[in-house]
């Protein structure tokens, strides 16, 4: 029989404070925060591990090579095969069909490596959850087709101004892009993220990084009773401080490289926004900020 990985994956739109999250759970007994894992087949390898070291230097990581035993070719073609099947408008065509693409001819082969890639995390990190930031909606419905995976699916909203502010900075490794561009992933990975939710059987999970950030302890007990774990205690000190520790996680915001004591609160500098870019992302998302509780008006945040 085989042994289930679980797997808390984070889903929706990019910028939402995943790092964070991600970063503080990895403290929590029985997680391990391993990045973004879409990226493990081609940058994911290429860029440093949140520890510092190169990945293949990364005593987690150099394991898991290891152990997965694939030949160079072969991590090409999976990362082909991931990046032809995670775009974001095949997923409600997979909603309806029940099935991902099958352009594909090794599809079996190529979504047990995935899998047994979760199966060798697991093993040489010695947990019980991988948490996965991957966000992209697609490759989250690939994973819930692999046998060996449980899917719990996280989908991570925060305000879309706030979101899309972090878009207009440069920040090391991350693209900047425009704010209708933003506003408008924004929305569909949020609606694919709520379609993915109502599916018959799918485990899902809606919190709002606002309410991470205002009460950590109480949102950790609510993932952790989600995921089965009720008895792990929340990483949180005095309310509203973390202490993190080193992680091992793929990809990502700069953010993952920081550890230490950590206070945890808002970033409120998205209200320098320049008005007209302020106006086209609030119209823009109107519709899912109403519906998400978000006021309209910017000044009116707390
Ligand atoms: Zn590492």
């Amino acid at each position: 029989m085989i042994q289930k990985t679980k797997v808390l994956y984070i889903v929706g739109p990019t910028r939402s404070g995943s790092t964070i999250f991600a970063n503080i759970i990895n403290e929590a007994e029985g997680f391990f925060n391993a990045g973004e894992l879409i990226e493990y087949w081609d940058r994911g390898l290429k860029w440093p591990c949140s520890c510092g070291a190169s990945t293949r230097s990364c005593r987690i990581w150099e394991k898991v090579i290891r152990d997965m035993n694939l030949p160079e070719a072969d991590y090409l073609k999976i990362g082909k095969f991931i990046q032809s099947n995670s775009h974001s408008t095949l997923v409600p065509k997979h909603l309806l069909s029940g099935k991902t693409k099958h352009r594909d001819g090794n599809r079996s082969e190529m979504l047990d490596a995935i899998g047994r890639l979760y199966g060798h995390v697991r093993n040489a990190t010695d947990s019980e959850i991988i948490v996965d930031s991957s966000k992209n909606p697609a490759y989250a419905f690939l994973l819930g087709s692999i046998p060996g995976i449980d899917l719990y699916l996280l989908h991570l909203i925060r305000d879309s101004r706030a979101v899309a502010y972090s878009w207009q900075k440069k920040k090391q490794n991350l693209w900047t892009a425009n704010v209708v561009e933003t506003s408008l992933v924004w929305m569909l990975r949020n609606r694919i993220a709520e379609m993915m939710g109502r599916r018959k059987g799918a485990r899902y999970f809606k919190l709002h990084y606002e309410d991470f950030i205002a009460k950590p302890r109480e949102v950790l007990e609510s993932v952790f009773q989600f995921i089965g774990t009720s008895n792990t205690k929340a990483p949180i000190e005095n309310d509203h401080f973390a202490r993190i520790g080193i992680n091992h996680g793929l990809c990502g915001n700069p953010v993952r490289f920081d550890s230490g004591l950590t206070r945890l609160q808002l970033d409120k500098r998205y209200v320098r926004m320049k008005a007209v870019d302020r106006i086209i992302v609030t119209t823009l998302t109107m519709p899912a900020l109403l519906k998400y509780g978000y006021p309209i008006r910017m000044s009116a945040r707390p």
